[in-house]
């Protein structure tokens, strides 16, 4: 398992913080925000540490592959992929991304917006 000293994300992987989890896979997981921006706000996020998409991608193309399917299926679970929802990736200070822990949000159940802000 890579993972990072005090990144906020890793300990919920090992569940030394609590987290709202509604799907998990051998090497991803899946928890409600605590702030949930849409009736459905569900991270995705691969197990292991990559601080964003840009080094997930470059590290493990198989592993971006598992964490996208894997917020598809949680799209289906919460009854929302038929509808249709936004995969986003915020990558970087400018687009918003907080955690540096690369994070899909699955954002869906209600009309959504574009562009975001
Ligand atoms: O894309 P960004 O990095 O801003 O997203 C981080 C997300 O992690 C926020 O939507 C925030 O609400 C969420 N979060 C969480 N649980 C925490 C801390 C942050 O769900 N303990």
């Amino acid at each position: 398992m890579v993972s990072e000293a005090d990144c906020l994300f890793c300990r919920i992987v090992a569940k030394e913080i609590p987290a709202d989890v509604v799907h998990e896979t051998e090497r991803t997981l899946a928890f409600r925000d605590i702030d949930p921006q849409a009736p459905t706000h569900v991270l995705v996020i691969p197990k292991d540490h990559y601080r964003d998409a840009a080094a997930l991608a470059a590290a493990d193309h198989g592993l971006a592959d598992e964490v996208i399917k894997a917020a598809h299926a949680v799209a289906e679970q919460e009854g929302i992929a038929g509808s249709g929802y936004r995969l986003v990736f915020n990558t970087g200070p400018q687009a918003g991304q907080t955690v540096f822990h690369v994070h899909g949000h699955v954002l869906g159940g209600r009309g959504l917006t574009w562009p975001p802000g």
